[in-house]
């Protein structure tokens, strides 16, 4: 901990960290050293970690980077970092993220965006979002590993930029409790780390059922790390025509292809396979995400958190509400607000909030059916491009075309991984994506061991 201590306080070039928790690293590498000398360690003690600002932090500024939660200190700990802290894990302090975690360039912080510690001459690129904060950390050694969430690609996209490793579980392996809510039915938590053993170890640590999440699975948490034979021979991995877009640059198609090549030569058999609803998932996603969120940041009201609007004279709760929302969130923020409410309300609910739930349940049947024809993982590209500019990306819709080959995974429910597989011709590195059955992160993870 000592070793990371000094990045942390110094970490202002990335702007990783938004807060530093050095006091209590402290306290927790002194009580993690106690267990080690008494022989009682678990795999994650006195491993430094840093933690996404969407997670609460008890009696830490916990504000999911953004202005409407100033200086909100939660006065409880979240599922997923009470484990942690449980297994001996310390904390060195918050990391940067996209406001309430919208965006995929962390570029919506009101902390300001991060950046990517990878450099093409020079120029300041984007670590990808909305966990941004926690790739550049976990890429630049600010950290051994840290915690993301991933919504609609939030954990894998960013790993992807910035060449490290990312987990997104099966919805409903990890809880939610006490993690800034985006969209429900989507979020779930998962590690970011430098390697797949360290994602296994991780995960282990941060899952099982917790009752005060009720779309916590109640099933027993595997030993993830003991999957990790790397023996692949006999299991068939899918190839989905549909990611194939169009107009897909030469080094992504390249990429896939090698790593395609690596999985035949390790001895699994390769399969082309259809996933025909593939093209619907991101107008689905930006209907569902939005709507989702439009009523869980309803919550945000200037009375029971955060900002409060200075009010004038004459003022009433609806000008208090308005004043407060319209300062404390950001551009996307509103945004996707206004997009959720319009989705939901009564005139066009079923045009576009029924008919993307139906949309969904197609794309989770596209999944179902190639695992029941005997796939037992999917490769894909896991971004459509390397790391992009900061500043460069300003059409909301450009971003959103980001997420392309993400959302799917989040919509379906299934596991998801990002592995860093080479660099590209500037020299930033390009991301691979496996996508497993549900509930089986081991094999996934073995798969993706595979490639290392
Ligand atoms: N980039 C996507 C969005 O902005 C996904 C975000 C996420 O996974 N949290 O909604």
């Amino acid at each position: 901990t000592g070793a990371y201590s000094k990045e942390v306080e110094a970490s202002g070039a990335l702007n990783a960290y938004v807060e530093g928790t050095l006091n209590i690293a402290a306290d927790q590498a002194k009580a993690a050293d106690q267990r080690i000398a008494e022989g009682d360690a678990p795999d994650m003690c006195g491993i430094p970690l840093g933690i996404k600002d969407l997670f609460c932090t008890k009696g830490v500024k916990s504000q999911a980077a953004s202005g409407i939660l100033d200086g909100f200190k939660p006065e409880y700990e979240s599922t997923v970092t009470s484990k942690l802290f449980d297994a001996g894990a310390v904390m060195l302090g918050k990391l940067n993220m996209d406001e309430f975690a919208m965006g995929s360039s962390n570029e919506t912080s009101v902390y300001g965006n991060v950046v990517n510690p990878w450099k093409v001459d020079d120029r300041d690129l984007t670590p990808g979002g909305s966990s941004g904060g926690s790739a550049a950390a976990v890429a630049a050694d600010l950290c051994v590993a840290a915690t993301g969430t991933d919504t609609g690609g939030s954990i894998r996209q960013p790993a992807a930029f910035t060449g490290i490793t990312g987990i997104k579980p099966t919805y409903g392996r990890v809880s939610r409790w006490g993690i800034v809510a985006f969209a429900s039915s989507l979020d779930q938590a998962g590690p970011m780390t430098k390697d797949v053993r360290d994602a296994a170890i991780m995960l282990e640590a941060m899952c099982g059922h917790d009752p005060k999440d009720s779309t916590s699975a109640d099933l027993p948490v595997p030993n993830f790390e003991a999957a990790l034979t790397g023996d692949i021979k006999g299991k068939t991995i899918g190839i989905p025509k549909e990611y194939r877009m169009d107009g897909m640059s030469a080094e992504i198609e390249k990429l896939w292809s090698d790593g395609t090549e690596m999985l035949k030569d390790a001895g699994a058999e390769i399969k082309d396979i259809s996933l025909p609803h593939t093209k619907y998932a991101l107008p689905a996603y930006y209907v569902i995400a939005p709507a989702e969120a439009s009523s869980n940041l309803a919550r945000y009201d200037g009375v029971r958190f955060g900002h409060r609007a200075k009010l004038d004279a004459g003022d009433g709760i609806t000008e208090m509400y308005e004043k407060t929302r319209a300062e404390g969130f950001g551009a996307e923020v509103q945004r996707r607000v206004m997009v959720g409410t319009y989705v939901l309300s009564a005139g066009f609910y079923d045009a576009y909030y029924n008919r993307a739930r139906k949309v969904r349940a197609l794309i989770k049947q596209d999944f179902e059916k190639v695992f029941a024809d005997g796939v037992d993982a999917i490769l894909t590209p896991a971004t459509p491009s390397a790391a992009f500019g900061l500043g460069e990306n300003m059409d909301p819709i450009q971003m959103y075309l980001n997420d392309v080959f993400t959302v799917t995974v989040n919509l379906a429910g299934l596991p998801g991984i990002a592995i860093p597989a080479g660099l590209d011709a500037s020299g930033l590195p390009l991301g691979l994506q496996l996508i497993g059955r549900p509930w089986e992160e081991g094999d996934l993870l073995n798969v993706a061991y595979s490639l290392e």
